[in-house]
């Protein structure tokens, strides 16, 4: 007979996150962080920050790859793709349970992440339909002909808001192009990866085409800097993307790092009142606010106080815990209830107040509820920077003119949203607005494969966008060739 013993509280629930080197997971020496979950604050697991001598090993292994990997057909290469689709499906379950532990987001949110992960697998395995190539006779008997060929080793770098949708944006795609990858995760959500990488080594591919280095700050200067990573996509904060964004091509890398956001949501008094506060609700609570494509700010034109009315009704029936997770760590919380609190103190109205909320069972979490702030003038910090939570800024514009002036001078420019029943006003806005995608009374506009993912202006350094056909040219290399034979 074997003595039960007292469950040890401080364990972790999962071992330590490893990284993942030519098809193998892989410890590294490198000093280990506390993996919480931010919903109750209990210790999930803990993940380690490489070192140099880590990605070294994850680089050489890409590199030893790439000769083969880069030399099989395409549509060879996404027949791995399809099978791996295949078992994002098998484990929908679990993988959107994992994210839930990780990440804190809601079960449907998480199921809504693997779905995502699912249509951008999808997408890379139409990639043979759509990179077939371009030929031209340019004059008589000579033909000119473009085809992609991968970059080689590539990495991606992706911020913790979404576990598994955003490695999805670059690897299926880097992958089915030809190149070998080194994902870099969130170091505050490591676990969701560790699935990535066992479910394409399940699905067929070959050892060292995707790879796994964990860590922080240290480890993603070490990818700005090897001389063997050819390409760098970073999503993450617009101060982080500017670092990324000058070492990596200061290092002669192509680069693409999309940052934060401050997302304008127009409303006109003609909107259909009960949609679009419904949508200007779920746009700035959904992921918590914690999501790049969250409206921040709505511009209130003229009279709309019986939408400000019925949003915030609508907010205030959102019950922290079931319709709306928490956010992802202590100091987050803290920073968001001080910029609504600062807020506050520069003359802004609460409607709505979503500190203090208390989740019985789950006091160790993170919790803000939806926030509104009304009368926020367009100098208001609130107004300007990015709070990356529940909370909504209302400005009051008299015109429409005056609302997109507010707007265009964000330095930001991911998305936009204009809510109004008039074909001519959507129009307006569209063609102004400073935002690289636009929604007409859609809160969230993410554009679905085969369009392309990306902002303007501080949201977006470098050319091209992230997924989709956009995409295409970041992860190749166009090579050109003249062909003349004589006449017999
Ligand atoms: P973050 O910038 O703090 O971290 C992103 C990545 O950079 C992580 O992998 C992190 O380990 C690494 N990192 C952090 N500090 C670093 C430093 N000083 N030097 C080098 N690397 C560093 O972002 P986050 O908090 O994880 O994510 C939230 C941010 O991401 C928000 O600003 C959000 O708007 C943005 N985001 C943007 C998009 C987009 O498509 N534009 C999508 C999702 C998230």
């Amino acid at each position: 007979m074997t003595l039960a013993t007292a469950p040890d509280l401080t364990a972790p629930r999962y071992p330590t996150a490893r990284n993942f080197v030519n098809g193998r997971f892989a410890p590294s020496e490198g000093p280990l962080l506390d993996i919480v979950n931010p919903s109750d604050g209990s210790l999930l697991s803990r993940v380690p920050l490489s070192s140099r001598a880590d990605l070294d090993s994850a680089v050489t292994a890409a590199q030893q790859a790439f000769s083969r990997w880069s030399t099989t057909p395409i549509k060879e290469r996404v027949q791995v793709l399809y099978r791996y689709r295949t078992l994002l499906e098998r484990d929908f379950i679990q993988l959107s349970a994992l994210i839930t532990e990780e990440h804190g987001k809601i079960q449907s949110e998480a199921e809504a992440e693997v779905q995502k992960a699912m249509e951008l697998t999808e997408f890379a395995c139409s990639l043979p339909q759509i990179v077939t190539g371009e030929v031209l006779e340019v004059s008589r008997g000579i033909e000119c002909r473009v085809d992609r060929y991968p970059v080689g080793v590539v990495a991606s770098i992706v911020p913790f808001n979404f576990p598994s949708m955003v490695p999805h944006w670059t690897i299926p795609n880097a992958i089915a192009l030809g190149n070998c990858l080194i994902l870099k995760p969130s170091e505050l959500v490591p676990l969701s990866a560790g699935k990535i990488a066992e479910l394409l080594t399940e699905a067929g591919l070959p050892a060292g085409v995707f790879n796994l280095v964990h860590g922080g700050q240290d480890v993603v200067e070490a990818i700005c800097d090897h001389p063997d990573i050819s390409a760098v996509s970073f999503v993450g904060s617009t101060r982080v993307a500017k670092l990324v964004y000058r070492r990596a091509t200061a290092n002669l890398k192509r680069a693409l790092a999309l940052g934060g956001a401050k997302n304008h949501l127009f409303v006109l008094p003609d909107a259909d009142p009960a949609p679009t506060a419904s949508n200007v609700v779920a746009s700035m609570s959904g992921c918590t606010g914690q999501r790049c494509m969250a409206g921040s700010v709505m511009l209130a034109v003229s009279h709309t106080d019986h939408i400000v009315r019925e949003l915030v009704e609508q907010a205030r029936r959102l019950v922290p815990g079931i319709d709306i997770g928490p956010v992802i760590s202590l100091q987050a919380k803290e920073r968001i209830e001080l910029a609504i609190a600062e807020a506050i103190s520069a003359g802004a109205t609460l409607l709505l107040d979503g500190r203090n909320v208390k989740v019985p069972g789950r006091e160790g979490g993170y919790w803000i509820g939806p926030t509104i702030l009304d009368q926020v003038r367009p100098e208001m910090t609130i107004a300007q920077q990015e709070v990356f939570g529940p909370v909504l800024a209302i400005i009051r514009a008299p015109d429409l003119d005056q609302a997109l002036a507010i707007e265009n001078a964000s330095t930001y420019g991911n998305a936009a949203a204009v809510f109004t029943e008039s074909g001519a006003i959507a129009r307006y806005v569209t063609e102004r607005a400073s935002a690289g995608m636009v929604g007409i009374n859609v809160g969230v506009p993410v554009p679905r494969e085969p369009f392309s993912f990306g902002g303007w202006n501080e949201s977006k350094f470098g050319a091209g966008d992230i997924t989709g056909r956009g995409s295409i040219e970041f992860w190749t290399r166009a090579k050109k060739t003249t062909t003349k034979w004589s006449a017999r």
